[in-house]
């Protein structure tokens, strides 16, 4: 059970939910589980597929354009459809709206990479049919979608007829009311060529403004078939295949997905070209390759959890979808929904580095490289972006993205997002303490540090001693544009010491590369000296009084919300009150203060940080899907393991239950990645800091045991906790020293530790 998510529930609205739990993927390609048959026009549905990256540019309508605001920005497109399936006996067709349904389950196979849906069927006139659609996104050819139609019956059915479509004709959800979702450009993706030859179904299509292509080349296997009709039309080719059924039949579709960034100019020849590679490759022969795949990938990554079904179920799930969406190539990162959903339109915020980059750091280290190169890769357009916004020097990365420029077109709570160019300064930092890679800092990570450095020293003034960020806003959407965010604030300091730190490191390790580094970014020995003073006299809030830090400057002083009496239909806030309303209060839509703790828990006391969770606790509404992973590892830092346990109960679920409710736009990989933080960081307690890792243990009351293992500088580490003992073995690699309740032992091979 649960390595299989299942689902035989088929009301109306949990069937747009079910598309977006039920996508198939491989960080290139995200196909929605919506249906081979389709709907009726009644039902709502999110029809959708997604090649990460693939955007059209639109322009973004202001009342009131200020200077230097975005004038356009990218939407991640629906491309061509090629999910349709229909099947015909005789006349009637296969519709789960007509007829009965005997029985219906659609599951998700974690440990082979396939969804399938079985219906038992009985037809209008009263045929019974069995039939069992299953599919598959390869993750060893990340173009090929799979699909395979099994239908069994010892009924006369009759002729049979299957109706599949290659559709270029699509557009994008929209919703006027949901800041979310997009509220416009629908249709931005045209036909340029429909083209059938040697039994293979060609579509390409191009963007409206970008000029980018994408293309769908499909073809098909079916065991015995008499006859064959392909229907060429403007925007698609529909293929028709009849035979006389006898007791059992299987229908296979393979589509292959290119686009102009992965695969050039020519994408009818690249298309047709891998449909030829794979000509002889079944649907059997893609799922051994993804049950290969994936005994790699859960050797790495599982988590077993014992003692709490539903939680096991959670933590896999959420680990699998964030593999299914974490972006492989130099164009592509992980979107705010991966790759199963529109919302926020495909968009690359910080959740990639805060809350699944350590994912992939600790557990699959080349895929959190990969999402690293992407920052690198976009370096100059955030030295642009910080010229446009005013910088003389540095890098400013843009709040939300997909190629490169700033796609938030509500400033205060978008580009005033300053502290994501900290946040991707401080994943190159968590890459390099936990790899050891010094060639990567070298060659990218220093880069990246200096530039980022150079933004704050920019944006900072002295006053008098202290140094200050001002007009800034932090992780907390629901208080903008202030002085002194303590999180920016803290994260800008880190982000300065570093660069000073990687300065040193590359001087003394490679002449050579300091000098092309330096070289490049014309850097000047004032500069490092510079970023070493501000780092060391960054203000940081801290209210006497009550012994915390603020948040910023005016936050404590602002009146308190009344949570207590606020309806319950009024969540999320940000549906209800005019931003300036919220901004007013102390109340915060997600940690902030405590997140900063958790990052950097070193700089303050342990009571500071403890009054701080209190304070800010009774305050956070957590509207946002980033909130309560952090205040559950903030919970068992502080030893309340009671709130520990209640806060990642939110977080493991919280797609599969739809708890906020808009699970349909896609699924929140930020909290999914969340889950995995507050069973490491939180439960188990794991820091990776410069002089060694740590961990120090608990297990939640309910459970009975748990389980995973992490990478560390060439070395794979598993730590079980159970409830009498703890077991910390090395698997792979060399001995080191490891602390564990800050008493350090030296771990080897064949002698693990047991406490
Ligand atoms: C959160 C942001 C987050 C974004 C995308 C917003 O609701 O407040 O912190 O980056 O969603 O997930």
């Amino acid at each position: 059970m649960s390595w299989k998510i299942s689902s035989s529930n088929l009301d109306s609205s949990q069937i747009l939910v079910d598309e977006s739990l039920f996508f198939t993927g491989n960080g290139y390609l995200g196909v929605r589980g919506n249906f081979e048959e389709g709907l009726p026009a009644s039902q709502k549905t999110i029809r959708g597929t997604y090649i990460n990256a693939f955007h059209d540019s639109v322009p973004i309508p202001y009342g009131e354009k200020h200077v230097a605001f975005p004038d356009t920005q990218q939407k991640l497109l629906n491309i061509i459809d090629a999910q349709t399936i229909e099947i015909y006996f005789g006349e009637e067709r296969f519709s789960l709206a007509e007829g009965e349904i005997l029985s219906f389950e659609r599951k998700l196979h974690l440990d082979q990479g396939f969804t399938e849906r079985i219906i038992d069927w009985c037809s209008p006139s009263g045929k019974k049919v069995k039939l069992c659609f299953k599919r598959l996104v390869s993750f060893q050819n990340q173009e090929a979608f799979i699909q395979r139609v099994e239908l069994e019956s010892s009924d006369d059915l009759g002729r049979v007829r299957i109706v599949s479509t290659i559709n270029g004709d699509v557009s994008n959800f929209v919703d006027a009311n949901d800041p979310r979702v997009a509220s416009g450009h629908a249709k931005l993706l045209h036909v340029t060529n429909v083209e059938q030859t040697e039994g293979i179904s060609f579509v390409e299509c191009e963007t409206t403004n970008t000029k980018l292509k994408t293309a769908c080349a499909a073809t098909y296997c079916l065991d015995v078939f008499n006859s064959r009709r392909d229907v060429t039309e403007t925007t698609g080719i529909t293929s028709e295949f009849t035979f006389d059924f006898t007791g059992k039949a299987a229908f296979e579709k393979k589509s292959i997905f290119v686009d102009t960034w992965r695969h050039g100019k020519d994408l009818r020849v690249s298309a047709i070209e891998q449909q030829r590679q794979l000509a002889d490759k079944s649907f059997q022969h893609f799922l051994q390759e993804q049950i290969f795949f994936l005994q790699d990938f859960w050797k790495r990554s599982d988590v077993v959890i014992t003692g709490d079904p539903a939680i096991q179920e959670g933590i896999r799930f959420n680990l699998y979808h964030l593999l299914q969406s974490a972006g492989r190539d130099r164009f592509s990162n992980i979107s705010a929904k991966g790759l199963s959903g529109e919302g926020y339109e495909g968009h690359y915020f910080w959740d990639t580095e805060i809350y699944i980059f350590p994912v992939f750091l600790m557990t699959q280290p080349e895929m959190a490289k990969r999402l690293l190169l992407y920052r690198y890769s976009i370096l100059d357009y955030a030295r642009d972006h910080a010229k446009e916004m005013g910088h003389k020097k540095g890098a400013l990365y843009p709040w939300r993205t997909i190629s490169g420029t700033e796609c938030s077109s509500y400033y205060p709570s978008g580009s005033a997002q300053y502290h994501i160019s900290a946040d991707i300064a401080y994943s190159f930092i968590q890459y390099y303490l936990v790899s050891g890679d010094l060639q990567f800092i070298k060659e990218y990570g220093a880069e990246v540090l200096f530039e980022t450095a150079r933004l704050w020293l920019d944006t900072g003034h002295y006053d008098g001693e202290a140094f200050k960020i001002d007009a800034v806003t932090g992780p907390d959407e629901y208080t903008c544009i202030v002085n002194n965010n303590y999180y920016t604030n803290v994260m800008a300091k880190h982000n300065l010491h570093w660069a000073v730190k990687f300065y040193q490191l590359l001087k003394e390790a490679d002449q050579e590369a300091f000098a092309i580094v330096s070289d490049k970014i014309g850097l000047h020995s004032e500069e490092i000296s510079s970023w070493q003073k501000a780092a060391v006299q960054m203000y940081l809030p801290y209210d006497e009084e009550r012994k915390i830090n603020p948040q910023d400057d005016t936050f404590l002083h602002k009146a308190v919300w009344d949570l207590a009496n606020t309806p319950k239909e009024e969540f999320p806030l940000l549906l209800h009150y005019h931003p300036l309303t919220l901004y007013r209060y102390q109340v915060c839509k997600q940690a902030d203060t405590v997140l900063a703790h958790f990052l950097l828990e070193d700089e303050q006391t342990i009571e500071t940080i403890r009054n701080s969770y209190d304070y800010y606790e009774k305050i956070t509404t957590h509207d946002s899907s980033l909130s309560t992973c952090i205040f559950s590892i903030m919970a068992s830092k502080l030893g309340d393991h009671a709130k520990g346990y209640h806060y990642f109960n939110e977080t493991a679920r919280l797609d599969l239950d739809n708890t906020h409710g808009n699970t349909k736009d896609g699924l929140h990989m930020a909290n999914m990645g969340g889950t995995w933080l507050a069973i490491v960081f939180g439960f188990a307690g794991l820091r990776m800091k410069e002089e060694a890792i740590s961990f120090s243990p608990i297990l939640p009351a309910k459970w009975e045991g748990y389980r995973f293992s992490i990478q560390y500088q060439g070395r794979r580490i598993q730590l079980e906790k159970t409830v009498d003992q703890t077991v910390i073995a090395l698997l792979e690699g060399d001995a080191l020293t490891i602390k564990l309740f800050d008493q350090s032992y030296l771990l080897e091979k064949a002698a693990p530790i047991k406490i």
